[in-house]
This record gives C-alpha cells, structure tokens and sequence, in this order.
C-alpha cells in the first residue's frame, strides 16, 4: 500500500528537510555568492589589473525579482502546511537574507502553529539580528545558524563587501542567551581568502562552545568564478585542525546531516566539515528548496525548477498540489556533478536558490 503521508523520491530517499528561501535580496555582497565588482570577484584569480582598469566595474548581480511574484506570508504558511502533511518536519528559513523580509517574525509564528512541524530554524548573516532576534524568539523559532567567514573585521569586509563583524559576534552573544540553540556558525573557506583563518575560527568556536562548520566554497556564485582550485578540501581543513586540537568523531544517527562533526576534548563546542563537491552527500539527501518566487528545487544544482506558485494562485485545491509535490520529488537527481565535464552551473546563484 502507498503512504500518501511521505515524500520518497525514484532512489528510496525520503525527504524531511525544507528549505524556503524568503527574499533572493540580501544586504551582504559575499564573493562566493552576490560579489558586486569584478574586482572583488576576481581577487582570488589575481586577474583584476588595476593598472589597466583603474575603476572596477559593478558586476551585474542577479536582478531582484518584483514583489508581486514573490511568496506572500499566507502562500508560504499554506505550502509548508501541505508538505508537513506529507512527511517534512524541519524547515529552514533562509535566503538571500531572511531577516529583510518585513515582520518576519509572524511568518515564524504562523509556521510554528503547524501540527507536525517539528524544528524550525534560520540561516542569517546576522547583520539585522540584533534588532530582531528577541521577536524570532517569542515567535518560537527554534534555532539559528549565522555566517561568518572571517574573524578579522577587514577580511570580513573583503568577504561579505561589509563592515559587519561585529554585529556577528553581537548576534551570537544574543543568540547564546535567547537559547536558540544548538547555535550554528557558518564559513565558506577558500584558498587564498580566509583559509589562514581555520585554525582561529576553530578556536573561537572551542572558546565560546559553538558548533562551528566549514563549508567547500560550491560553484553558486553570481560571478561564475568558481574554480575547483580554490576550494579547500573538507579533509585538508580537518587534517589541520588535527594537529591542532584534540578532536573526537561524533557519532550521528541521522545519516542525511549534511556535516561530518568533530567534538573538542574540552569544553562543548565542536566542528563540522561540509564537504559537497570533495565528498558529496547526495545518496542521503533528504533535502527540498522552495524559492522566494515559488519554485520547487529537488537539488542546490537542478537545472530545471518546479512552479508551485501559478497552481497556488489559480485556485488549486491542497489535494492538487500535494499530489504535484510528491510528482516533483519523483523527478529529484539522483546526484550533482560537480567537477565532471558535463556539470553546468545552475541559471540560478545561491542568493536566489536558497543556501
Ligand atoms: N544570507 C544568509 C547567510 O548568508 O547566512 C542565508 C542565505 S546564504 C545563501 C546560506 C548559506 O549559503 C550561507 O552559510 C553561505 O555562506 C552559504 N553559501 C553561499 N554561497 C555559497 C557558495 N558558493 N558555496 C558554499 N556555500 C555558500
Ligand atoms: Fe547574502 Fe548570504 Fe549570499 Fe552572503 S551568502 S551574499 S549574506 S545571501
């Protein structure tokens, strides 16, 4: 007999994990995502001539789309109601940057009331925290990963095009006590930007007790300067960190995490590695994105996207879409091909997909 209330895909993976990206805005200009000078984007190649172009030019970014084509509240609440009926029970509210949408908090406390909803969490550059986190809170968000590819306010600044370091590690402080925790931090490392900074970014996570992941730079930038050379290995970060720390494995029973963890010997923090172009995870995933306009993505790298949103607001009854989700998840890849000839980076950057 067919569970009607799971999502399995053509593999026998059965999905858990939402991702609805709110906004594809986002008020930070990272170089691995929305870099808006060619110099920023090409510092790493060493390709940017000053000489030659001594006034870098404004790279075009992705445009926004209108806000009439993005997810209201009511849509968004309406959509995950129907995927918990089917088996999710994790969503994750991201971006772009969640935290621009206006009152998001009320999103949060609509999405909180959905029986079967079991965990509920944000990734957020953090920036807007502080004004915001105490509202999450009351709303009943449930956890919050924050980015933060840089201790080092230049460095930082050279990353994400902002001066917002600070706000960072206000935010962590804010998030320590409002106990929205496990408190996740987040860093893309690569080569040449902020791959020195690995050993001093595991030592902050020791010292403040946070679980801290090393994320592979993945090929989502809107520049298109991904190259696999600047990538740093998931299993060069940890044989550093190796020598450095005395770091236990952590046994996970869900096989569908996306880190691979590491505990300190000492004190609670630990690190993960995040490894999806040198080790990828693909044959667990149990992951789905919804796009700020409505789009179904069974992988970070398809090709082709779902529209959930014109059924939606022609009037299809829950029955209906439910039945498209389950179609939509049969059509999941069975794995991205980051690195092989044929791989072809998606139309769309992360900013849009929804990290
Ligand atoms: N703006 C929020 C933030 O930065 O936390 C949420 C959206 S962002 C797209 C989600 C995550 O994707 C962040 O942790 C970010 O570092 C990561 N990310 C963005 N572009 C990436 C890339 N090209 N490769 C790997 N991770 C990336
Ligand atoms: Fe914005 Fe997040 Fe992309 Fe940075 S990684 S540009 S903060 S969406």
């Amino acid at each position: 007999m067919i569970d009607r209330h799971v999502l399995p895909d053509s593999f026998g993976r059965v999905m858990r994990d939402l991702r609805v990206s709110l906004t594809d805005r986002c008020n930070f200009r990272c170089l691995y995502c929305l870099p808006e000078t060619e110099e920023a984007a090409n510092f790493y190649r060493g390709k940017f001539d000053a000489v030659n172009n001594p006034k870098p030019r404004k790279l075009a970014l992705p445009a926004a789309k209108p806000r009439s084509e993005i997810l209201s509240y009511e849509e968004i609440e309406r959509f995950v109601r129907i995927a918990v009926t089917l088996g999710i029970d994790k969503i994750r509210l991201t971006g772009g940057e969640p935290l621009l949408r206006q009152n998001v908090e009320s999103l949060v406390q609509k999405l909180r009331r959905i029986p079967g909803l079991t965990d509920l969490a944000m990734t957020s550059n953090a920036l807007l925290f502080p004004k915001k986190g105490r509202a999450l809170k009351e709303a009943g968000l449930n956890r919050i990963s924050f980015s933060m590819d840089s201790l080092d306010p230049m460095n930082f600044k050279k990353i994400t095009g902002r001066d917002g370091l600070a706000e960072v590690l206000e935010s962590i402080q804010l998030a320590r006590e409002l106990e929205l925790t496990p408190l996740k931090v987040n860093a893309v490392i690569i080569r040449g930007i902020n791959d020195h900074e690995i050993e001093d970014l595991a030592q902050f996570a020791q010292r403040e007790q946070l679980s801290f992941r090393f994320i592979e730079f993945m090929p989502l930038d809107s520049s298109r300067t991904w190259l696999k050379e600047i990538v740093v290995p998931g299993r060069e970060i940890l044989d550093r960190l190796k020598k450095r720390f005395d770091l236990k494995p952590v046994l996970s029973s869900n096989p569908s995490e996306t880190a691979r963890r590491w505990r300190f010997n000492q004190g609670s923090g630990e690190i993960g590695i995040i490894a999806p172009v040198t080790e990828p995870f693909c044959g667990h995933c149990n992951r789905l994105r919804l796009t700020a306009d409505g789009k179904i993505r069974t992988c970070l790298f398809s090709l082709h996207e779902h529209d959930i949103k014109t059924p939606m607001r022609n009037g299809a009854s829950d029955e209906v879409i439910a039945e498209m989700l389950r179609g939509i998840v049969l059509q999941k890849e069975s794995r991205h091909h980051i690195g092989e000839p044929e791989f072809v980076q998606p139309g769309r950057t992360m900013s849009c997909i929804g990290g």
